[in-house]
């Protein structure tokens, strides 16, 4: 039998806000090959149960109580050769993310140095288009593979496919549809730096900007800039920075000029961590639950909090930041709760 319950499961340190958890029922899908068949089976010995994929739980609020968890566990890197001016990876769903950025750099394959250190697995990538230093996954995406989970049968889609947007794909959108087993991707032979964001062009002041340079400077600066999951349990990035359209703009600029923007293909992009600092919640807990000191867009347990915990935080920042701005904060992380 390919499909092993490993449950019941504590999830508490497999969750990067160390929210309590405990999974019922816990598989592994260790073959990418077998995993339509796996889940077939998992899902004929659990009927009743909703499935839930965790990965490396750097992007998810979870319950106290899950009744199936699925993690696909299968990793390795594979290069597929060059193909029309482009370097191949297959990149198997369980790989560390980090581990995939270093490795390509290694051979001299640059690209995805500007998304080093993000934390989780490769196959949760592409679930919010992961992006970081002005870059997102989506550009290198050339195929993505796996489990259409309602007729359990095989995929493979092409990047138009996939609906990438702005920390946002068709596969969080139809959450509980796919399971990704796989990536392949596809790094420019001819690269080129990407250093327009103003803390790296700074880092990077009067060196030559080669791939690993520009790893190692991303890394230094978001040690710098972001608290450690290990010392404070969070998740990255609460919210989604907003869009919104040019007429709000000017109105919003008219009366906070110093509201920090980026221009867009769909609006203007508003630093969502600026608007919470303003409405003065950087630093603040409400109950076990805070606003990093280092960073008023990270959320932090600052021990024993629960999903509802964070979520009751969350609600007042977002209702504090419309009543004063009229602008709406969207929760980035995947809530199970
Ligand atoms: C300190 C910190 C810094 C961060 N910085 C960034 C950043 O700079 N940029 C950024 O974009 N994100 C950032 N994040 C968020 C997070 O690292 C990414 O979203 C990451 O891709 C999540 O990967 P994971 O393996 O932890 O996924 P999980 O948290 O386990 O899962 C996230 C979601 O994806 C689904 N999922 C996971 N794997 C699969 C799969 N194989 N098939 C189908 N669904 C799947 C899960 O069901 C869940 O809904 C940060 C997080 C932390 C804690």
């Amino acid at each position: 039998m390919k499909a092993r319950n490993l449950g019941p499961r504590n999830l508490q340190a497999a969750n990067t806000l160390a929210l309590p958890c405990v999974a019922e029922h816990f598989y592994r899908l260790e073959q990418a090959e077998a995993a339509a068949d796996t889940l077939r089976a998992i899902r004929e010995r659990h009927p009743q149960h909703p499935l839930h994929i965790l990965a490396g739980g750097s992007n998810v609020i979870l319950p106290e109580h899950l009744p199936l968890v699925v993690q696909p566990a299968m990793t390795g890197i594979h290069y597929l050769g060059e193909q029309q001016g482009c370097h191949h990876y297959r990149v198997l769903a369980g790989t560390v993310w980090d581990a995939l950025v270093r490795h390509t750099v290694d051979q001299g394959h640059g690209g995805l140095e500007n998304l080093a250190l993000i934390p989780g697995h490769c196959g949760a990538a592409p679930i919010q288009n992961i992006g970081a230093y002005g870059v997102e996954l989506a550009e290198f995406v050339h195929a993505i593979e796996g489990v259409e989970l309602t007729e359990l049968q095989p995929f493979r889609h092409r990047r138009e496919d996939a609906r990438f947007a702005y920390r946002d794909s068709r596969y969080k959108q139809e959450a509980g549809r796919w399971l990704i087993t796989a990536l392949e991707l596809a790094l420019p032979a001819r690269w080129r730096p990407r250093i327009d964001y103003p803390g790296l062009q700074q880092a990077l002041a009067g060196q030559q900007p080669e791939p690993q340079r520009i790893l190692q400077a991303v890394v230094a600066e978001r040690k710098r800039k972001l608290p450690e999951p290990a010392q404070s349990p969070n998740a990255g990035s609460f919210f989604k920075n907003p869009v919104v359209d040019e007429y709000s703009m000017r109105l919003l600029l008219a009366e906070h000029p110093g509201l920090p923007h980026w221009p867009t293909e769909s609006g203007h992009k508003l630093s969502a961590a600026w608007l919470i600092e303003q409405a003065g919640w950087k630093g603040r807990s409400l109950g076990p639950a805070g606003v990093s000191d280092q960073h008023a867009l990270v959320l932090v347990n600052a021990g024993g909090a629960r999903a509802e915990d964070i979520l009751r935080l969350a609600r007042a920042i977002q209702q504090d930041v419309e009543t004063r701005f009229g602008v709406p904060l969207e929760i980035e992380p995947r809530c199970l709760a």
